[in-house]
C-alpha cells in the first residue's frame, strides 16, 4: 500500500498467510520440487520464483518504494549478479573508490579477466562521476554513507547524471537500511543490500537482496538463473520474520548512534567523530535532505592504541560485521581496509586509530557507560 509507515509495512508487506490452516504467517514451504502442469511458470528455487523467496522478496522491495525485489544467499551474490547482468566485453563502469572492500575487491579481480573496463572516482562529487562517463560505460555504483568514513553523497544529482547520460545507477543501501534512505525515491534505479546486516538484524542470516523495476529485474533475473545465488526456504522464513522488527529495530539503533556520537564529540579522548547526524559533519545537510535517520553506523579515532581501548570494552564486542541487535566495533585499518597500503588509507583519511561502531538495540546509558569506562581506562 501506497504511503503505509514503515513499521506497518515491515511486518505484513508479503507475507502469505497459511490458507488450509490459517495461520497468519507464511508457512516455509521446503519443496524443491513443484508441479508443472496448469502453472503459468514452474516453481523452483533457483529460478527465485518459489513461494518463502517470492514473499521475502516483495516484502524488501515494498521497503524500498520498487516494483521487484529478489532475495539472495549473501550481499555479495546481489552485488555480483546486478553488475554482471548488465555488463559485457568491451563494457565499462563507474566505481565509488569508498566500496565495501568485498565489492572493491570483486571489481578490481574480476572485471578485467572478463575484459569489462572500470574507473574509481576518489570523490564524492557528482561533478567527478559524470566526467569519468564513457561512450561505453553502462552503469554508476556508489555507497553511502559510506564505509568507514561516514561520507554523503548526493543521491538525486547521481541519479540525474545517469538518466541524462543514459547509465544506469546502482547503490549498495546497505549502510543506511531501507528504513533511513529509499535511493528510488531520487531516481537511482537498482539498490542493493547485504540482508545478513540490518534487513537480518541478528547476526544469524547470511543473505542479499536487489530491488528494482520490474524491466531490470527480469534482466538481472535472466542472469541470476544462471548464477544459482537464492536463498533457501529456512533462511528466507528467518528473514521475512526479522524484517517485521526492522523498523522498531532502526530507529533504536539510528537514537543510539546520535546520542553515542553526541558523548564522544564532546568527550577529550577522542579526536575525531564521523557521523552524517552530527552538524560538525560536512555533509549533515545533504545527509538530513536524502536520509529520514541518519542510521546506526558510526567512526571514531581514539587517542591511544586501538586495541587497548576495544580490549578495555566490555559489552561492545569487537566484531566485524554490522547491523546486529548487538553493539560490535571493529578498527577498519586491520579489518575491512586492511588489505591497502598504508598510503592508500592515509590518502582515504582512515588513520590506524580509527574505530567503527555499529550501535545496537541495548541501553544507551549502558553503551556509553562502557565507552566511558574504556576511554578513562
Ligand atoms: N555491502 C556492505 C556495505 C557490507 O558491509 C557487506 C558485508 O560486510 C556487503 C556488502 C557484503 O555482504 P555479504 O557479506 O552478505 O556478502
Amino acid at each position: 500500500m501506497k504511503n503505509q509507515h514503515k513499521s506497518t509495512t515491515s511486518v505484513h508487506a508479503g507475507t502469505a498467510t497459511d490458507p488450509i490452516h490459517k495461520g497468519i504467517i507464511t508457512p516455509i514451504h521446503t519443496s524443491t520440487a513443484f508441479d508443472y502442469l496448469d502453472v503459468e511458470r514452474h516453481a523452483y528455487p533457483r529460478y527465485f520464483n518459489t513461494p518463502n523467496l517470492r514473499v521475502v522478496g516483495e516484502k524488501i522491495a515494498a521497503l524500498e518504494n520498487g516494483d521487484a525485489g529478489m532475495v539472495f544467499s549473501s550481499g555479495m551474490a546481489a552485488i555480483t549478479t546486478a553488475m554482471f547482468a548488465f555488463l559485457k566485453q568491451g563494457d565499462h563502469a563507474v566505481f565509488q573508490n569508498d566500496l565495501y572492500g568485498g565489492t572493491y575487491h570483486a571489481v578490481s579481480k574480476e572485471l578485467e579477466r572478463y575484459g569489462i573496463e572500470y574507473s574509481y572516482v576518489d570523490s564524492m562529487d557528482v561533478k567527478d562521476y559524470e566526467k569519468a562517463i564513457k561512450d561505453n560505460t553502462k552503469f554508476l555504483f556508489i555507497e553511502t554513507p559510506s564505509n568507514p568514513l561516514m561520507k554523503i553523497i548526493d543521491l538525486k544529482a547521481i541519479a540525474d547524471i545517469g538518466r541524462t547520460k543514459g547509465v544506469l545507477t546502482l547503490i549498495d543501501n546497505t549502510f543506511a537500511s531501507p528504513i533511513n534512505q529509499n535511493p528510488i525515491d531520487f531516481g537511482i534505479d537498482v539498490v542493493l543490500h547485504s540482508a545478513t546486516k540490518y534487513l537480518g538484524g541478528h547476526s544469524d542470516i547470511s543473505s542479499g537482496a536487489i530491488v528494482t523495476s520490474q524491466k531490470l529485474m527480469e534482466q538481472i533475473h535472466g542472469s541470476a538463473i544462471h548464477f544459482g545465488g537464492n536463498l533457501d526456504a529456512q533462511a528466507c522464513a528467518l528473514l521475512e520474520r526479522s524484517i517485521k522488527t526492522l523498523e522498531i529495530r532502526v530507529t533504536r539503533q539510528n537514537e543510539n548512534a546520535l546520542a553515542i556520537a553526541q558523548f564522544l564529540e564532546d568527550h577529550p579522548k577522542v579526536n575525531a567523530v564521523y557521523y552524517p547526524g552530527l552538524p560538525s559533519h560536512p555533509d549533515y545537510e545533504l545527509a538530513r535532505s536524502q536520509m529520514s535517520g541518519f542510521g546506526g553506523m558510526l567512526s571514531f579515532e581514539v587517542d591511544r592504541d586501538p586495541d587497548q581501548f576495544v580490549k578495555n570494552l566490555k559489552l561492545i564486542a569487537p566484531v566485524m560485521s554490522l547491523g546486529g541487535v548487538e553493539s560490535t566495533i571493529t578498527c577498519p585499518a586491520q579489518t575491512s581496509h586492511a588489505k591497502l597500503t598504508a598510503e592508500q588509507r592515509q590518502a582515504f583519511g582512515i588513520k590506524d586509530n580509527l574505530l567503527r561502531l555499529s550501535t545496537g538495540i541495548e541501553h544507551v546509558e549502558d553503551l556509553i557507560g562502557d565507552l566511558r569506562q574504556s576511554l578513562e581506562a
